[in-house]
């Protein structure tokens, strides 16, 4: 089963590529700079461990930065 982090959240326009970028417009609705560029809580994700002793994230798939929609 595939995991997903997210480590950061933001991003900047780098291209012409980005013209059309859907995080922007997203968050520009909800009123945040999607230029700025922070850590999220689960930064430290792969290393923290449950009550149990394992990883709370799971070693296989990972998926790695997929944009974010904030709350
Ligand atoms: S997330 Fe958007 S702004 Fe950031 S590099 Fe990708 S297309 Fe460009």
């Amino acid at each position: 089963m595939a995991s997903m982090w997210n480590p950061w959240r933001g991003c900047k326009k780098c291209s012409e590529g980005c013209k059309y970028c859907y995080i922007h417009k997203g968050d520009s609705k909800r009123n945040t700079d999607t230029g700025e560029i922070v850590k999220t809580k689960d930064f430290s994700k792969p290393v923290e461990k449950q009550k149990n002793g394992t990883y709370k994230v799971k070693s296989g798939l990972v998926y790695l930065g997929f944009p974010q929609i904030s709350s």
